[in-house]
């Protein structure tokens, strides 16, 4: 029931989170116009057709007033909303994290989306994410009575955000600005999630993904360091498998050594 009901929040959320995606890099207001528009002939979008994923499946991904295509990217990151806001249900049952986790997933999928398209982790994103994540950890942790979890946010911290500063610092082209605040970001709430395990396994994954889908983009088109792809979708892909199954990894690795 509760994963259901959290599901729909996602839908409703990640429609948001498109508009988000959307004008937070051309520095458009969020809350005007309130109504999402075409981004091609700029027709508002009336409630009834603005329904998550239901509507660009009824209008075959097609804008009603002008025709264009609307990217299906738009219905994808609703879904993948909606998947992340349930499972935090099903991870996390009924608590404060329920809340602050599906908060922090709805800013990484709008921060893979402006990745995606612009190549940049926006500062009036990730700075907001830092410091309202800390708050509203640290309000989780006190409402839990579990105020140790804060160390462990903060050695996770150190760690992952640690050790991405060292790689930026030590092959400055190799990794963005955007990547190494993020990563301390990303720590934050792994540790809390689960500790320094959890933060391990968000970054090993992280690496891996963004290595084999790198690599397999170079050899499919032959590019260089240039078409490389941007590293944050991948940070945000680690940590989001990291927060629900890192238990999992971690028991599985274990149990092979
Ligand atoms: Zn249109």
């Amino acid at each position: 029931m509760l994963i259901a009901l959290w599901a729909v929040l996602g839908l409703v959320f990640g429609s948001f989170g498109t508009v988000a995606a959307y004008r937070i890099p051309k520095r458009e207001s969020l809350a005007t116009p309130s109504r999402s528009y075409c981004p091609n002939c700029s027709t508002t979008i009336r409630a009834a057709q603005n329904i998550p994923v239901v509507s660009f499946l009824v209008q075959r991904g097609k804008c009603r007033h002008c025709g264009e295509r609307i990217s299906p990217r738009y219905p994808l990151t609703e879904l993948i909303t909606a998947v992340l806001f349930a499972l935090s249900a099903w991870r996390f049952g009924f608590s404060t994290e329920l809340f602050v986790y599906p908060a922090f997933f709805w800013t990484l999928v709008v921060l893979s989306v402006i990745d995606l398209e612009h190549r940049l982790l926006p500062n009036r994103v990730v700075y907001p994410l830092f410091l309202i994540g800390w708050a509203a950890l640290a309000i989780a942790a006190f409402a839990a009575s579990e105020p140790e979890r804060l160390y462990d946010a903060l050695l996770g911290m150190a760690v992952f955000g640690g050790f991405f500063f060292l790689i930026a610092f030590l092959f400055p082209a190799g990794m963005g600005g955007g990547d190494v605040k993020l990563s301390f970001v990303l720590g934050t709430f792994l540790g809390y999630a689960g500790g320094i395990g959890f933060v391990v396994v968000g970054m090993f994954l992280a690496f891996l993904l963004g290595g084999v889908v790198g690599i397999a983009i170079m050899v499919m088109k032959g590019g260089d360091r240039k078409t490389m792809v941007p590293f944050g979708p991948f940070l945000a892909t680690g940590a989001a498998i990291a927060t629900f199954w890192g238990q999992g990894l971690i028991d599985l690795y274990l149990d092979r050594i």
